[in-house]
């Protein structure tokens, strides 16, 4: 047993932990768990534990079933919400293996991102990230089922009486930290029942298992306090929805690649081809990064969601943003498209694979654009050659279908079952039939 291993078996004694979750995800980023109990955790890390994983979304056919849960003992933390002196409950997430080679399974979304994080580390970066996932606070019904009443009135930044969620988030904040996050900061958002908690950057695996971890224990703790949380991407028409902006970095021995002090904007040749690299992929990114039919809602003009493709280094209206830093470490870029209703392991994936590709192909960023996008024309925007988003679920799919980096970053397996499981989606949405429309057409025809 690893020496990592070993400590997890004395934590596991010490804090009473008597049953352990094996988590791992599905293709469409959903946390799943297996439960063993505690005495099993030696077995566990020495042999893995086989499951069928026929009925997980995206995973296999019935013949090809057995799979194999590795956990990562780097990733163990007790769940603060079953915590008691005498019993607790952890989790540990697991890499998910191919039993009939014993190597990683393809359809693991956490294999999908260690693979990218291989590609960038051949070329010899370490990958850091740093998430922004908003979400909403809602009431629950007589029957506990959400509803989308807020909470609280407040606004950007608002302090309490107004912001009645304080307490919430304070719950949210320790139990976060309980689990080894490092909070920066939290605010209530622009829109009412909106909120942003701020941890700190990690590499990218580390960031992807977070962001999961994080959509847990926001949704546990708020079910505590009998609120239904939300990462929806847009909940409420008329407000703003909420996002995942995505901060990425490349550092190389240490130091940061993507910091130029000579450079107008602070950015490296090598930030910029990579920033030009996801700017050219955006398009097929958002079908994995913005994944979902309400995705779409959120990238309109006017709510501080990106809607064309361009970056700024001042505005936020641009899908790309570079934000002021403090130190040479801090240069990053901000991609303010994915919401976080995507599987943040197959989005961090894709923009790593479309940035590498920019700077293996030495692509060339435009200029920067420092006017209110959303204000100009269709004219203006020919004029810089600004591209719009996908508007719709299907067209960022179509995008995605005709983008072979994406596609690579994906694996076969992944780009298959993914693509499958969202035109179902799409279906499903055609032959609905919205308030909207009774609203507009049952009383007029
Ligand atoms: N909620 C906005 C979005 O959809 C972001 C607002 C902000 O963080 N300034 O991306
Ligand atoms: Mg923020
Ligand atoms: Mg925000
Ligand atoms: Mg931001």
């Amino acid at each position: 047993l690893s020496a990592e291993a070993q400590h997890v078996l004395d934590q596991i004694d010490e804090q009473n932990v008597d049953f352990l979750r094996l988590q791992f995800t599905d293709i469409l980023g959903t946390v799943k768990n297996v439960s063993i109990p505690a005495s099993q955790a030696e077995k566990a890390f020495e042999e893995g534990i086989y499951f069928d994983g026929s009925s997980i979304e995206g995973f296999v056919r019935i013949q090809e079933s057995d799979m194999r849960l590795k956990p990562d003992p780097s990733t163990f933390a007790v769940l603060p919400w079953r915590h008691t002196e005498e019993s607790a409950a952890a989790r540990l997430i697991c890499d998910v293996m191919d039993t009939s080679t014993g190597e990683p399974f393809e359809g693991d979304p956490r294999g999908v991102l260690k693979r990218a994080v291989d590609r960038a580390e051949g070329m010899g970066y370490d990958v850091n990230f740093a998430p922004e996932p908003e979400f909403f606070l809602f009431e629950e019904d007589e029957d506990g089922r959400a509803t989308t009443k807020t909470n609280d009135v407040g606004g950007y930044f608002d302090l309490a009486p107004k912001d009645l969620a304080q307490d919430v988030r304070r719950d949210i904040i320790f139990g976060l930290e309980s689990m080894g996050f490092e909070i920066e900061a939290s605010h209530h958002e622009v829109a009412r029942g909106q909120h942003e908690i701020n941890f700190t950057y990690d590499d990218a695996v580390s960031t992807a298992d977070n962001v999961a971890t994080f959509r847990s224990v926001v949704r546990a703790i708020a079910a505590e306090h009998e609120l239904h949380a939300t990462f929806m991407p847009k909940p409420i028409a008329g407000i703003n929805g909420s996002g995942m902006h995505t901060h990425m970095s490349l550092f190389e021995d240490g130091e940061n690649a993507f910091h130029d002090e000579d450079d107008e904007f602070s950015l490296s040749g090598t930030a910029k081809e990579f920033l030009a690299g996801v700017l050219e992929h955006a398009p097929a990114i958002t079908a994995v990064s913005n994944p979902t039919v309400n995705s779409y809602k959120r990238l309109v003009p006017g709510y501080e969601a990106p809607v064309y493709v361009a970056w700024s280094d001042r505005n936020r209206s641009a899908l790309i943003r570079k934000p002021a830093a403090r130190t040479p470490a801090a240069s990053r870029i901000e991609a303010r498209f994915p919401d976080p209703s995507c599987n943040p392991y197959l989005a961090f994936a894709a923009l790593i694979h479309a940035g590498l590709d920019g700077i293996d192909e030495g692509y060339e960023a435009p200029d920067p654009v420092r006017e209110n996008i959303y204000d100009f024309d269709e004219e203006k925007r020919e004029e810089y050659g600004i591209e719009t988003l996908p508007t719709t679920l299907e067209s960022a799919v179509e995008k995605l279908e005709g983008d072979d980096v994406v596609l690579d970053a994906l694996g076969d397996h992944i780009s298959e079952s993914f693509l499958e499981a969202k035109k179902a989606e799409i279906t499903d949405y055609h032959v609905s039939v919205s308030e909207w429309e009774k609203e507009r057409y049952l009383e007029t025809f």
